[in-house]
């Protein structure tokens, strides 16, 4: 039976390379969505013209009544839910210093980053197949510590929190729970708001001189989704070419 993939925040960005990248490694799956109707049935196209199944399905991940929706979906229509992709995330194009925050800044960033995860994920709980997999989505930015990533990072350190409990009590249902924490990386959520002098800074932080491609990023969620991933669980995988 063909194995499903569920993709959270699949219309674009990280999100649609993870999509295209496990559809080409023979999953069906769902391209989760939160407003971009037509992106996401541009990517479920896309991967339909080569030869794969793919199924959009909007929800807001911050609402647990989407959520629970959104699974019962996939099952109805691919029959099953091997691996879950936690990649839906926001962060404040404006960066502001913790001091400058608004509420509602801060509200939304906890109620898409940490909210949506835990949602996902207690719903994963009982609906994953044995054997599953889960990768939630971190960011290299913790390790920085970077002026005007507070929130933002603090959302993600949640997020790593429960990557590294939910690995444990899972045990029994040999699922394995990991995250990946990208650095800066060519999407619209990094390039936003930012010059381009402050672009090619922040692209050299990095060893390897560059920004991360969505395909990089897919690459490593690839691994972790895979047959080579399956003895590495609860652990954070920085992928962001050597910047910390
Ligand atoms: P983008 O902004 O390019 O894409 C975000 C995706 O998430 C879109 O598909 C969007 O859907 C979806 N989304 C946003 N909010 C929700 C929601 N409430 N419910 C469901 N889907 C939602 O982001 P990236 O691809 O850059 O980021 C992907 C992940 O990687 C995020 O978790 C981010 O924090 C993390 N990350 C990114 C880095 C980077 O440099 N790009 C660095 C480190 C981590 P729609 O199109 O419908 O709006």
């Amino acid at each position: 039976m063909q194995q499903v993939a569920i993709i959270t925040g699949a219309s674009r960005g990280i999100g649609a390379a993870i999509a295209r990248r496990l559809a080409r490694g023979g999953y069906a799956v769902v391209i989760n969505y939160a407003g971009n109707a037509a992106e996401a049935q541009a990517v479920a196209d896309a991967i339909a013209a080569d030869g794969g199944h793919a199924l959009p399905v909007q929800a807001d991940v911050a609402d647990a009544a989407a959520v629970e929706r959104m699974f019962a979906t996939a099952i109805e229509h691919f029959g099953r839910i091997d691996v879950l992709v936690n990649n839906a995330g926001i962060m404040p194009p404006a960066l502001p210093l913790l001091a400058e925050t608004g509420d509602a800044t801060f509200d939304r960033l906890f109620a898409v980053n940490v909210k949506g995860t835990f949602n996902t994920l207690r719903a994963a709980a009982t609906r994953l197949a044995h054997g599953g997999r889960i990768v939630n989505f971190s960011s290299s930015v913790i390790g920085l510590g970077l002026p005007g990533y507070a929130v933002y990072s603090a959302t993600k350190a949640a997020v790593e929190t429960m990557t590294h409990i939910f690995a444990k009590e899972l045990r029994g249902k040999a699922i394995t729970v990991n995250a990946v924490a990208p650095g800066p990386t060519a999407t619209e959520l990094f390039l936003n708001g930012k010059s381009p002098e402050a672009v090619e800074r922040l692209a050299n932080l990095a060893p390897l001189g560059r920004l991360g491609t969505p395909e990089d990023i897919a690459a490593a969620v690839a691994f972790l989704a895979g047959e080579g991933g399956g003895w590495v669980n609860g652990q954070v995988l920085r992928a962001n070419g050597g910047m910390v």
